[in-house]
């Protein structure tokens, strides 16, 4: 189904930037190379009026999510130590706003959540295979998607909440306006909600066009964000840009607080936006990688690709590379290991299995968020490193 109005504000004019072409689901893993993937256009339009980014077709939830393989566990320990650090900041610039209760939307897990465990809390994720983990861990956890609905249910039973967390959500979520009122509607008149996104001007500035696929829907600028939360009645108070996922904004949205000097220097950092040639460039800069990985890899005998990170799909498919150029792939999580990327027919495999495999020439490197760590764990490899620009490590 493609998108007629924006999914923060409503507006109809949508400005298409990005056509990415046809591309399956990007962690819908395969079980055979030869298994058909459905694929559904990858296109990016931006929002005249507010300036969200936004997936133009909306893959319905139960494709997204129903298809092959959804990947949950509990969090990395550097992902840990960033939730654990995250939570003692939260309490100690907010302090007593916890006693008067938690709600995590989108709480996975329960790795965040977990630290306010002494508080009055609950968590909502629509994934039971998570919630079923955060509760074991001592968490409250409500197995349902999140909205006004949501909102109005809880806050009946719970009163009007101190802190409202939801973290990498509204990228995902198919209609922003809802979660925010939800949001909104669970605050008290002090309350904060803390929310983190994926951070737009770095995916332009880095064209890392990868980051682009269906479960991925909307992307967020501080301008774009604040402009969905005041329709709700909340406003930027104070922001933080963190290195979380390639790059990300971390805002708390209050009722009642003034926005902090941080609040007016990123947003003053971002006019360039406004004007729609930030975004028309993105078109050329992905074809210009295209045709340079292309070269690049038919310059070689044998070639692999490093890690399997949803953001490989959207990179081979629009690439049009498959298991004809790329042997393997390599990856360290065992779940994804013995299946295949979608649309490629490429086998993942573990460092194990792949040191009996034949070494290629290059390995690709998908994972190219995580370069340092993994060449330097595998000397004696070439790299050809994907993003921002094609470049051999
Ligand atoms: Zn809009």
């Amino acid at each position: 189904m493609k998108r007629t109005a924006c999914s923060a504000c409503g507006h109809t004019d949508l400005d298409q930037f990005l056509d990415l072409g046809l591309s399956p689901i990007a962690d819908a893993y395969t079980a055979t190379p030869d298994e058909d993937s459905p694929k559904f256009p990858l296109q990016l339009a931006v929002c005249a009026k507010c300036r969200l980014v936004q997936l133009l077709e909306v893959v319905p939830a139960d494709v997204l999510f129903g298809t092959g393989y959804s990947f949950y566990s509990s969090a990395s320990a550097p992902l840990s130590a960033y939730h654990a650090a995250y939570a003692a900041d939260v309490r100690d610039r907010y302090p007593g706003l916890a006693t008067r209760g938690v709600v995590e939307v989108g709480c996975n897990d329960g790795d965040l959540l977990r630290h306010f465990r002494a508080f009055p809390h609950v968590g909502v994720d629509p994934s039971s295979g998570p919630a079923a983990v955060a509760a074991e861990r001592g968490c409250e956890v409500l197995v349902e998607p999140f909205g006004l609905a949501t909102a109005q249910l809880i806050r009946s039973e719970r009163g009007p909440q101190g802190l409202v967390f939801a973290n990498h959500v509204l990228a995902h979520v198919e209609d922003v306006s809802d979660v925010l009122a939800g949001i909104a509607h669970l605050l008290r008149n002090n309350g904060i909600a803390m929310v983190e996104v994926q951070y737009l001007p770095d995916l332009l500035v880095n064209n890392a066009f990868d980051l682009v696929y269906h479960e991925h829907r909307n992307f967020f600028s501080l301008s774009s964000l604040e402009s969905a939360a005041a329709t709700h009645g909340l406003r930027v108070h104070d922001v933080e840009l963190t290195d979380r996922q390639g790059g990300s904004l971390r805002v708390a949205l209050s009722r009642q607080l003034s926005p902090t000097a941080r609040v007016f220097k990123v947003r003053m950092s971002e006019q360039w936006l406004n004007d729609f040639s930030a975004y028309a460039g993105m078109q050329g800069r992905a074809e210009r990688i295209r045709t340079r990985l292309r070269e690049m890899l038919a310059d070689r005998d044998i070639t692999a690709v490093y890690g399997a990170p949803a953001k490989a799909t959207t990179l081979l498919n629009f690439c049009g590379l498959d298991r004809r150029q790329l042997a393997y792939c390599v990856d360290t999580t065992a779940a994804k290991q013995g299946r295949h990327i979608p649309g490629t027919g490429i086998q993942i495999l573990s460092p194990d299995t792949a040191r009996g495999a034949v070494r290629p020439g290059a390995f690709l490197l998908a994972a190219h968020n995580y370069a340092r760590p993994i060449v330097a764990a595998n000397p004696g490899n070439q790299w050809i490193l994907p993003i921002p620009a094609p470049v051999l490590l």
